[in-house]
């Protein structure tokens, strides 16, 4: 076991976005978290990293230690990294800049050269295409944006990544390529949460799947077995 959340919960206001969750993941694993819009997986990750806010209440532990109360810095350098739901980039940097950004926020910084190759690393890692490089980002079509940000996350050496609905407004071509790509950083050693809001894609990917509604779970398992279980059917019907 690589990551333990225990009983956490965060509320706004009087709304409790989450009610008490708990989950481990296995090093190595892709752990699906589904749910309803507004079921509470975006919060779940912002309080698992601490960006932007840490939780109310309950334990995270990674790697044996507790960090609910580490900074969101000292937490992604100690081996925690996330992506966005909606895809948070510098526009006005070309995407080597933005990766480099995370080069040097890793605690691996070297010289500009080291850090230039670095990025450049990470962009290969998430084969985003050479020719686009130095290309502002502002204009990049969406597929390239997810795995830029995805290098962004890569670049910080993390040994557990948070994606945030990688394949959201992705064409059917691109969610395939989106696929492989999260397989092949499960290859290399990262062990994977994985939001998603559609269930085909979690199916076909994670070895287990934990769903949320209303900010608590309502199912956890194997894949198939979730699926079918009828609280997970009637909560996709119900939205
Ligand atoms: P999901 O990612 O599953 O769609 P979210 O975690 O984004 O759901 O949201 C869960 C609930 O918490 C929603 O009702 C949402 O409106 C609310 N919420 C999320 N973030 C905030 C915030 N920063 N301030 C107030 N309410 C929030
Ligand atoms: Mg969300």
């Amino acid at each position: 076991m690589i990551l333990q959340a225990e009983n956490l919960t965060k509320s706004f206001g009087g709304l409790r976005a989450v009610g008490g969750v708990s989950f481990t993941l296995e090093a190595r694993e892709i752990l699906g978290i589904a749910g309803p819009n507004g079921s509470g997986k975006s919060t779940l990750f912002n309080i698992l990293t601490g960006i932007p806010f840490g939780p109310d209440s309950g334990r995270v532990v990674f790697e044996g230690n507790e960090i609910q109360s580490v900074a969101p810095e000292a937490l992604s350098r100690s081996g925690i990294a996330r992506t966005f739901q909606r895809e948070s980039i510098f526009p006005s940097l070309s995407a080597v800049d933005n990766v480099l950004v995370s080069v040097e926020h890793s605690g691996r910084r070297g010289s500009d050269r080291e850090n230039e190759a670095a990025a450049i690393a990470a962009l290969d890692a998430v084969g985003f295409p050479q020719t686009l490089h130095n290309a502002p980002t502002a204009t990049l079509p969406i597929f390239f944006r997810k795995t830029l940000m995805m290098a962004s996350a890569l670049a910080m050496s993390p040994r557990v990544l948070l994606l945030d609905e990688p394949a959201s407004s992705l064409t059917p071509g691109e969610i395939e390529h989106m696929k492989a790509l999260i397989l092949k950083l499960r290859e290399a050693g990262i062990s994977i949460l994985l939001i998603e809001h559609v269930l085909p894609l979690l199916m076909t990917v994670c070895d287990r799947l934990v769903v949320l509604d209303q900010g608590k779970v309502i199912a956890q398992g194997l894949p198939t077995e979730v699926v079918a279980d009828p609280k997970v059917v009637e909560a996709y019907l119900g939205q």
